[in-house]
């Protein structure tokens, strides 16, 4: 049988949070409870957004938890590089391949084009309704486009059928991708290949078998399994994780400064507490004693990971802090 391979996928666009040591923690303990391996990519594939220097806390961060890997920028590995912006070569190629295959087409709809389209407020590329607007320009049209001085982006020209997958915590779903935001991006009009190209491209290539990440992303799930299908790559198992959000009912996010794993350890907290706060709330630290990852391998399992976003109310905060 094919060894389980999971992945820590952080982002270097902000300090990691409670809410992001919550996902990366159920990842490696989905991964190393039935013996797998862990992988660590960094998601750095956007320049605008990724630092350098976050990405060397979020390392720092994720090992000060308790978290280890067995690949990744920092340890090297068979399928190096392990950092997006190091791949472009590899997701060029499989966009070459998709281009080839007549799947793609170019889009030359500016942001402010697409937020006037839109009837959905929420306009980018991980959700914009489109409404396949350069679907169909013939090739004059788009030579007097270029000739205008106007940048493409590429789109993928989605399959109709639904998507089905069965996801581990959150059960049995069934999207189309119509459904998700219609023909979705490959690579934006400034020449940055898009999210979903890149995860799908490298959970394919470095032979990741099981995703964990936060349920925000789930909508995404069915855009990088057609593309991974297309480009005839294995498909991993999914699960996504509710959330965590804070006593007034907000995600925890890079807002919440104090939440930060960096801004906790500098407080002195254990990162057992963490660890043994975050077992308890995925249910299998009933107590919620202080203990560290490997403590929770032989109680761990999706099956009583909850399904709805998680309160952290404040007796969670002073099972931290006191
Ligand atoms: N890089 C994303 C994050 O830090 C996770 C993406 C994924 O797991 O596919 O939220």
């Amino acid at each position: 049988m094919l060894r389980c391979c999971g992945r820590l996928a952080p982002s270097p666009t902000g300090l990691l949070h409670l809410g992001n040591a919550w996902a990366f923690l159920l990842a490696w303990l989905a991964a190393r409870a039935q013996g797998g391996r862990v992988l660590l990519r960094l998601e750095d594939i956007d320049p605008q957004r990724s630092q350098p220097d976050l990405a060397a806390a979020a390392l720092e961060d994720l090992r000060w938890l308790g978290l280890d890997w067995d690949a990744g920028p920092d340890v090297g590995g068979p399928h190096a590089p392990y950092a997006q912006s190091g791949r472009g070569t590899l997701y060029e190629a499989a966009l070459a391949r998709l281009e080839a295959a007549g799947l793609t087409y170019p889009c030359f709809c500016t942001r402010k084009e697409l937020r006037q389209m839109a009837a959905a407020p929420h306009v980018d590329d991980r959700g914009a309704p489109y409404p396949g607007t350069c679907r169909g320009l013939s090739e004059t049209q788009r030579q007097a486009l270029l000739a205008q001085g106007r940048h493409a982006a590429v789109r993928l020209r989605c399959p109709e059928d639904p998507i089905d997958f069965v996801d581990a915590v959150q059960g049995p779903q069934r999207f189309t991708l119509a459904a998700c935001g219609g023909d979705f991006a490959l690579r934006r009009s400034d020449g940055v290949v898009a999210y979903q190209l890149a995860v799908a491209v490298d959970d394919g290539l470095m032979g990741v078998t099981q995703v964990v990440r936060g349920r925000d992303i789930l909508p995404s799930t069915p855009r990088q399994i057609a593309l991974l299908r297309l480009l005839g790559m294995p498909v991993p198992a999914y699960a996504h994780v509710p959330l965590l959000l804070d006593a007034a009912g907000e995600r925890l996010a890079k807002r919440h400064h104090s939440l930060a794993l960096r801004e906790l350890r500098e407080r002195g907290v254990d990162a057992r507490r963490v660890v043994g706060l975050l077992g308890r709330l995925a249910g299998c630290n009933p107590s919620g004693a202080a203990l560290r990852p490997q403590d929770l391998l032989t109680k761990f399992s999706l099956a009583t990971v909850p399904r709805a976003d998680i309160r952290l109310d404040a007796a969670c905060l002073r099972a931290l802090i006191s």
